[in-house]
């Protein structure tokens, strides 16, 4: 087949061509920082002062990129500077955690891709979080006729606390643990997991995890919190799932990036906003 025969299949078909001959996909990080970002508003330490761009974090998200897929993990108050900066004109679906400001008020910026092309993008979250986004964003529920100032998004609830879905074509497993009484979802590709905002879990959670090699984490700080794993604590969650390379994300301003990633072993290191890890899809 010509590339120009190629080029001119319909969409559909060329997105499925794309799926089969590429056996790899990315992740690519948005975001790395706490709810509050890096800097924080306001902080004088020596972090929010730096002058090393890696100390910089916008709030926590991810995209994964398969063939011309581009799926968006959580969508944060800083999701429009992240798709400016890179270049995520397209979105073929929105994965939620769960619904902490940190991680869905962006949701409105989301609109720009209705108005551009009049597709409506699938939302995959748990039945708790859509819940909960009834309540936050009532608007985004009812039916429009017309202009539209929300987003338009599409939901497909989870029937259990995990399971595998359909995401446009692509097998995406599913898994669910808890942040101080909220149920807060991880999702697996492959042989890659993004698992954050996690504090208890069960230990089944080790069954879904099980061949995982590329492991994003969350990982506050080093001191204790009632709602994230401290470094010490992710480091040893680390050591139940054994993956090849691990990185951290949800990271506070009380982390240094360079001087952190000197003293953690090289497998399992800090990411940073715009940081990229590979990963086999079967
Ligand atoms: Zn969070
Ligand atoms: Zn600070």
């Amino acid at each position: 087949m010509s590339a120009e025969g190629i080029s001119n299949l319909d969409p559909p078909w060329y997105n499925l061509f794309s799926i089969c001959m590429s056996k790899k996909g990315q992740f690519i990080f948005l975001g790395t920082a706490a709810s509050a970002g890096v800097p924080v508003i306001g902080c004088q330490c020596p972090v929010c002062h730096s002058s090393h761009s890696q100390n910089i974090r916008l709030r926590p998200s991810g995209v994964i990129r398969v063939g011309r897929k581009r799926f968006l993990i959580d969508v944060g108050p800083d999701f429009r500077q992240q798709a400016l900066q890179h270049g995520l004109d397209d979105l073929d679906a929105l994965l939620l955690t769960h619904t902490h400001y940190d991680h869905i008020a962006g949701i409105d910026e989301l609109r720009v891709y209705y108005l551009k092309d009049q597709k409506r993008i699938p939302c995959f979250l748990s039945q708790e979080s859509l819940s909960d986004l009834k309540k936050r964003y009532d608007y985004l529920f009812q039916k429009i006729s017309g202009p539209t100032l929300s987003a338009q998004l599409d939901f497909f609830p989870f029937e259990k606390d995990h399971g595998m879905i359909d995401v446009e074509g692509l097998p995406v497993q599913y898994m669910s643990y808890f942040q101080a009484g909220t149920k807060v979802s991880g999702f697996r590709l492959g042989d890659f997991a993004y698992i954050s905002d996690i504090r208890e879990y069960d230990e089944s959670l080790f069954i879904h995890l099980k061949g995982v090699s590329k492991l994003v984490l969350s990982a506050l700080r080093d001191t204790p919190s009632p709602l994230h794993f401290s470094l010490d604590e992710a480091v040893a969650f680390v050591g139940r799932v054994k993956p090849e390379k691990t990185l951290l994300t949800h990271i506070s301003h009380a982390l240094d990036h360079e001087k952190t990633n000197r003293r953690l072993p090289p497998s399992i290191q800090l990411a940073f906003d715009g940081d990229e890890m590979e990963f086999t899809l079967a």
